[in-house]
């Protein structure tokens, strides 16, 4: 089982961060899921908070919803940035995105 088959099979609750640093502002995490990702004035995506603001502190996560799951885990596959990051809240450890293994 792979280390993200084994994060979903275990219920582990996942976040997911965006490095704004390598945003190409393209949006295609936006349109796959508006709920979770918002471009601002900048032209950068960011995630959303719990009240849908904007988290831009530098490496800011906010939890992934299990229903959104596969449109985070497909913005993270289709990010030309390479810069979604998903991880498990327990250990910090990437499930999917660049860093992933
Ligand atoms: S898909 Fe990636 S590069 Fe494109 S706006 Fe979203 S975070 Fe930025």
């Amino acid at each position: 089982m792979s280390v993200q088959q084994e994060a979903v099979a275990g219920g582990e609750q996942l976040e997911v961060w965006i490095d704004q640093d390598l945003c190409t502002g393209d949006g295609i995490c936006a349109q796959y899921a508006p709920e979770v990702f918002e471009l601002d004035i900048d032209g950068l995506a960011y995630v959303k908070g719990p009240a849908e603001e904007l988290l831009q502190d530098k490496g800011a996560a906010t939890p992934v919803p299990l229903p959104l799951l596969t449109d985070v885990v497909d913005s993270a596959k289709e990010c030309p940035g390479e810069c979604i990051h998903v991880r498990r809240v327990s250990d910090r450890v990437e499930v999917y995105g660049p860093d992933a293994e």
